[in-house]
């Protein structure tokens, strides 16, 4: 038994709660490393921390993307539950924080400034410092190894496997079951019958398929970060994403 303030806990306890100060404290020092890399490089609210990424994704900026993702009508139940709740709260966690960020800069490909700065005034606990390099972290702008693309239709599953969470932002859903939600090929055009009392329109059609432009994101993303030519979409691909563009 182990005592700790008016409480006697046992081992196991007492291991449980170290695990989580522990948990804590390392959340405290990346707080730490953020704010003294941006106190020495200010510039990262605009630039990218490897220069040859500065301009790559404004060049080919789609204000239709944007307005789909910041306004949750990207077709992506997980992405929009996370963007509607986020502008009902204030507060996201941190994976589905990564992973509406991910969508945006991968799947959309759209310049971590405006995405960033959306955000910025979503979040009420906004920290400059965290916001702006995690945001470079997740676009693959930093010279960290490993670049993780989300996928959030498996994050979903994952994370939400009834659809409680998407279900309760996204009224258009609120007639399907359990994991239908999670299904694209299921959830476009979906109109329930609370949403239509609540003036929303039917629930979108997902606009960009998310494996493919993933897999054009890192393949991209390498090939600049190595000083290489950006690939962009190869032929067949353009077709497709265009034909999905049109749609919007
Ligand atoms: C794209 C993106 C943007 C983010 N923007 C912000 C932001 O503007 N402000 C902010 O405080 N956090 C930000 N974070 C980090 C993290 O998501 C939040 O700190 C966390 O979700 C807040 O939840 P909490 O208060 O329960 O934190 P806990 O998990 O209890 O952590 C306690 C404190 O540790 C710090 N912290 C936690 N996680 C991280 C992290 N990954 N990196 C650095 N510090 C961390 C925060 O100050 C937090 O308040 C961002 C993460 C991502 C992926």
């Amino acid at each position: 038994m182990v005592t700790s303030g008016h409480q006697t806990l046992d081992a196991q306890a007492f291991q449980r709660l170290q695990e989580r100060a522990r948990f804590f404290l390392d959340r405290l020092c990346w707080r730490r490393q953020y704010i003294q890399t941006f106190e020495t490089r200010p510039e990262l609210e605009y630039e990218c921390l490897l220069p040859q990424f500065n301009g790559v994704r404004e060049a080919t900026f789609d204000e239709r993307l944007f307005e789909a993702w910041q306004s949750g009508r990207t077709g992506v139940p997980y992405i929009d539950a996370a963007m509607r709740c986020l502008h009902q709260t204030g507060w996201i966690n941190m994976r589905l924080r990564a992973t509406v960020v991910s969508f945006a800069t991968m799947n959309f490909w759209l310049p971590i400034t405006r995405v960033a700065q959306f955000l910025a005034t979503e979040f009420l606990d906004y920290e400059p410092a965290v916001h702006h390099v995690i945001h470079q972290i997740v676009a693959g702008t930093t010279n960290f190894d490993g670049l993780m693309v989300y996928d959030p239709i498996k994050q979903g599953r994952d994370h939400d496997p009834d659809g409680l969470f998407i279900r309760r932002w996204v009224p258009e859903l609120s007639g399907l079951h359990g994991p239908q939600v999670h299904d694209p090929s299921t959830t476009a055009g979906q109109h329930s019958q609370a949403a239509k009392g609540l003036g929303f329109a039917p629930y979108p059609q997902v606009i960009v398929d998310c494996r493919l432009t993933a897999k054009v994101a890192r393949r991209r993303v390498h090939a600049i970060k190595h000083g290489l030519p950006d690939p962009g979409f190869a032929g067949a691909e353009v077709t497709e994403v265009e034909q999905q563009l049109r749609l919007i």
